[in-house]
């Protein structure tokens, strides 16, 4: 049997009866392969099922029902147009009909109990990636190719951190191939599931899911298990761009990016993958792909080994990215402590409540540290505040450049900095990574930031006007 080959396709890539026919030809088109194929849920329908647990949570039944009406009404149309063969139509009829039954009565028992627990929400949320599998795996079978349809629920095995469990990677690559290996070599493809999992308790399954956009993540996984050839995300846009297509009209999709530059990224406000994703694919070094399901004759962007991208003629900076709504802190250590042993008071502060840090920088007795805040921040700030004073500034972006910084820094940041005015900078990162150069600037300048360094970095000569400074 050759190596298997991962697809995995997002929400809006099956949105509707035509994207899903696109899905089915694409699938289809690959007849020499060995295929696994992933999908998640319909576009907005999970965040319909988040709902649909909050609303029961709170008691207000007739709005979750009628939700799940909805949804339900949503998979039957499209079954409807997209399956002919009557006996397959009505066997997924009553299939997912179950399904939305069963998330009734789930919905049921949380508006009696008035509890909303990330356990529930687990469960309710895993009937979307069932459904649309469901009907993938129908329209494949009757395009005359065989699949299998194959519960996640029964590989992606998971602690129970319900909400963004985590996957048991010792467990997982056994699991996966026997139970997909088996279906493989009969030439039939398994279609399975993105984003939802399990974990075992006193012998029993309980849902669980990796988090919000999880699939793609749930598609490295598996191809970590299955040690696959190369792994393909599709979805709706031409791979992964130079620069937010919002913000930046010109930006054009990348060839290809390594691994650590890809890492950047995701960090740093790319959304076309969960960051997770590279992790099991960069440990086993299997290649990842990001493809448009809507062109699938564009090349997309490759994810690959740092060394097998430097025989191409590589760009020095491949993306510039922005992460807006980012609070700076300012801490000094006050008189008589340690500078090094309050440094880490305040890391240990960040840790206990589980709050990233996007950028920090030191300076003799300060420390700044920039970071997205969340209800943790919240909490964390107050306890913060009990044993230092600090300076926050609210309202501020980090804009990153990603690539290899390290061919010729000089002439690089000289670049860089000459696209920016200096007072529009406040803290600037590069050195623990030689792929991405971060600095801090007020959210209102953003974009315009973004404009002018992707003008200078990847737009033509002729087109570069007079430099625009503030
Ligand atoms: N369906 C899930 C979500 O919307 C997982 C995913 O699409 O990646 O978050
Ligand atoms: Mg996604």
């Amino acid at each position: 049997m050759n190596r298997v080959t991962v697809l995995k396709f997002g929400g809006t890539s099956i949105q509707d009866a035509a994207a899903i026919r696109r899905v089915t030809d694409i699938v289809a088109g690959r007849k020499n392969e060995t295929l696994v194929a992933l999908f998640s849920a319909l576009n907005q329908a999970t965040n319909t099922l988040i709902r649909v647990a909050k609303k029961s949570a709170l008691g207000d039944i007739e709005t979750a029902r009628r939700l799940l009406d909805g949804l339900l009404s949503r998979h039957t149309s499209l079954i409807n147009e997209v399956i002919i063969n009557p006996s397959s139509r009505s066997r997924l009829l009553e299939k997912t009909t179950d399904y939305f039954h069963e998330a009734k009565n789930l919905a049921t028992g949380l508006s009696l109990t008035r509890e909303f627990s990330l356990r529930s929400l687990d469960y309710i949320v895993g009937f979307g990636e069932l459904a649309s599998s469901g009907i993938l795996t129908a329209s494949l079978q009757e395009r005359g190719i065989p699949a299998q349809w194959v519960n996640a629920r029964e590989w992606m095995v998971t602690n129970d951190d319900f909400g963004h469990a985590h996957p048991d990677i010792k467990i997982l690559p056994r699991r996966a191939q026997e139970l997909f290996f088996p279906i493989l070599e009969q030439g039939i493809i398994p279609i399975t599931q993105g984003f939802i999992g399990a974990t075992e308790e006193n012998g029993q399954y309980t849902p669980t899911t990796l988090g919000l956009e999880g699939s793609d993540y749930s598609a490295a996984l598996l191809s970590y298990a299955l040690d696959a050839q190369h792994v393909e995300i599709w979805t709706d846009v031409d791979g992964i761009l130079t620069s937010d297509p919002r913000i930046v009209s010109k930006s054009q999709p990348i060839a290809c990016l390594s691994y650590e530059e890809a890492a950047q990224l995701t960090l740093f406000g790319l959304k076309a993958l969960h960051p997770s994703t590279l992790l099991p694919v960069s440990e086993k070094r299997i290649p990842l792909r990001v493809r448009n399901s809507f062109r699938a004759k564009s090349p997309g962007t490759w994810i690959l080994p740092h060394e097998q991208i430097k025989e191409t003629p590589a760009q020095s900076i491949k993306s510039i990215t922005c992460k807006k709504n980012v609070t700076r802190i300012t801490v000094h250590a006050p008189p008589h402590h340690v500078p090094i042993s309050f440094f880490g008071s305040i890391y240990e502060l960040f840790n206990k409540f589980d709050v990233t840090i996007d950028l920090v920088t030191t300076a003799h007795r300060h420390i700044s540290m920039a970071f997205t805040e969340t209800e943790e921040t919240a909490h964390m700030l107050r306890e913060l505040e009990i044993f230092s004073p600090f300076v926050m500034q609210r309202n501020k972006a980090i804009v990153t450049l990603v690539g290899d910084l390290a061919s010729q820094p000089g002439s690089l940041f000289e670049a860089i900095f000459r696209q920016v005015s200096e007072d529009r900078i406040s803290m600037i990162c590069y050195g623990a990574s030689d792929n991405s150069l971060s600095f801090l600037t007020c959210r209102d300048q953003a974009d315009s930031i973004l404009r002018n360094l992707h003008r200078h970095f990847f737009e033509t000569a002729e087109e570069i006007p007079q430099e625009v400074k503030s």
